[in-house]
């Protein structure tokens, strides 16, 4: 596959992708997602729309000319069913909601997202609100504990602007596991996948075999773990779970908010299940010949699709990279594959001595 064919799902315009149900990818200012999907579901009244992208003019640009070519204008849009708390998710719904308001309109779309984003949510508007508190990023004490005091202290030092407090308001209605969302003829089942973000929900149009997935299965990339403003206590852990959950489920049609369309859902879960058991497998062998931190395992490991060493990615990159790895170390305390201990505020990872010694009997 040639780059330009990898991205030509992030070409701008209204994809029909079953029967109205559009595809309508949005600019992202980061280049390595290049894209946002929102899916525009077309109902009696308008258009529900799930997922709403990162509130920026551009994008709003781009949803304004995406709708046109398929008749529909912003005023049409009835309701956000937003997936996750991710700023090029959820923000533009605010954005584009004020928008009508100021332009007079009464009958606003309703916002809903997922119930465990809300204390996400609500520290995120409350550090947009107090720039000058200078509240550190609440992921600057993880990075610390996992050894990365390089990037903890550039993450402080990030300026918080572009964080604009009303686009981190409430939603109107906070979605829950097994809630039924009737849009026109469709009844998609809330389906809660902790993992990505504590509060993320798929939408399931079992009726015609489509998964609209948000970031849990994404058909190119493997979604961050371990990134998010109020993080939970196993993220990895519960990503594994959810992957199970859909797994369960009848297969179905992926339509992701990121990449194209169309993969079968059940063997891209698959491939994720063994990627990250591979990466758990690799973790271990780091600890094994001597990495202690989140952090040193991670030097130890290669990134992204080109196998990259972690000093070669960007700062931003190198921390996901290192929050992602000590996400799947706190899966293998929890299996008792390795146990862990604090010293000087860093979490230090090692081989349990009863494994050690079984290993050695096993090889006598
Ligand atoms: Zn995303």
């Amino acid at each position: 596959m040639t780059g330009s064919d990898r991205h030509a799902w992030a070409e701008p315009g209204a994809f029909a992708v079953a029967e109205g149900v559009f595809r309508i990818p949005l600019p992202l200012p980061t280049d390595g997602l290049r894209a946002v999907n929102v899916y525009a579901l077309a109902h009696d009244d308008g258009l529900a729309l799930i997922d709403a992208g990162w509130a920026l003019d551009v994008s709003q640009r781009v949803l304004v000319d995406s709708l046109a070519t398929i008749g529909y204008e912003l005023g049409d849009i009835t309701r956000f069913l937003v997936t996750h708390a991710h700023r090029d998710h959820y923000t533009q719904a605010h954005a584009i909601r004020r928008e009508l308001a100021d332009a007079g309109r009464v009958d606003l779309p309703r916002i809903a997202v997922g119930w465990d984003e809300r204390d996400s949510i609500r520290s995120i508007a409350d550090r947009a609100e107090n720039p000058s508190d200078a509240r550190a990023y609440p992921q600057v004490a993880l990075l610390r504990r996992a050894g990365d005091p390089w990037a903890a202290d550039a993450l402080e030092s990030i300026d918080p602007e572009g964080l604009r407090a009303p686009d981190w308001a409430d939603p109107d209605d906070w979605l829950r596991h097994g809630d039924r969302v009737v849009v026109g003829t469709r009844s998609l089942e809330v389906i809660a996948t902790p993992g990505h973000t504590r509060g993320h929900v798929v939408f399931a149009d079992d009726e015609n075999g489509l998964l609209f997935a948000g970031d849990h299965v994404l058909p190119h990339i493997t979604p961050s773990i371990g990134y998010e403003e109020v993080l939970a206590p196993s993220p990895l852990g519960s990503y594994l779970q959810s992957l199970d959950l859909v797994r369960s489920r009848p297969d179905a049609h992926l339509l992701p908010a990121h990449g194209p369309a169309g993969t079968a859902v059940h063997s891209r879960v698959d491939e994720l299940l063994d990627h990250h058991s591979a990466r758990l497998d690799a973790s271990v062998a780091a600890v094994a010949a001597g990495a202690q931190t989140a952090r040193e395992v991670a030097q130890r490991l290669r990134w992204t699709r080109r196998e990259t060493p972690l000093g070669e990615l960007d700062g931003f990159n190198q921390m996901m990279a290192v929050l992602e790895t000590w996400a799947h170390l706190v899966v293998l305390v929890e299996r008792g594959v390795l146990q862990a201990h604090s010293e000087g505020g860093v979490e230090r990872f090692s081989i349990p001595t009863a494994a050690i010694g079984s290993q050695q009997v096993d090889r006598t």
